[in-house]
């Protein structure tokens, strides 16, 4: 095999990678999108399942994705700088699996080449949401389904 046929992902570091082929990682799974708690003391993440305002169940596109960090200061633009210790970040997420030097997952469109494979494999999460407007208080909302 040579360098042109490893994938970009493998080849490059997460420094290298030009502005389309760091968002082509992200699988869509919204699971960043859904309200997290997490103990203070010990730094373990609690997933739940209300959703962000702004993120579309229906398409699990933020619906103003440009704008997003200004109308929900808490949402953070993923960097190769705030991945130094990217464990906020869920496990099957390809920016920290990357930088932790794993692998994508199986059923990624990176590697499927189909963007129905992260529903197929049940991996996106705003499809089993609520949405914050209606939610109450979030430690009512708490769900195990991410690994
Ligand atoms: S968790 Fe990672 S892969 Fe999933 S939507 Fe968020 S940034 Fe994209």
């Amino acid at each position: 095999m040579t360098d042109a046929d490893t994938p970009f992902w493998q080849r490059k570091t997460l420094q290298e990678l030009t502005p389309e082929e760091w968002e082509s990682l992200c699988d869509g799974c919204t699971k960043c999108c859904l309200y997290r708690l997490e103990d203070e003391d010990t730094h373990v993440i609690h997933y739940t399942n209300v959703r962000c305002y702004l993120l579309d169940p229906d398409t699990g596109r933020c619906t103003d994705y440009p704008n997003r960090s200004q109308r929900v200061p808490d949402c953070v633009t993923i960097t190769p700088a705030v991945l130094e210790n990217p464990y906020w970040l869920p496990t099957t997420c390809a920016y920290r699996r990357l930088a932790e030097g794993r692998a994508l997952p199986r059923w990624h469109p990176l590697r499927t080449g189909d963007p129905r494979t992260v529903v197929a494999a049940g991996q996106r999460a705003c499809l089993r949401s609520i949405c914050e407007d209606d939610a109450g208080p979030l430690e009512q909302h708490l769900v195990d389904w991410f690994e």
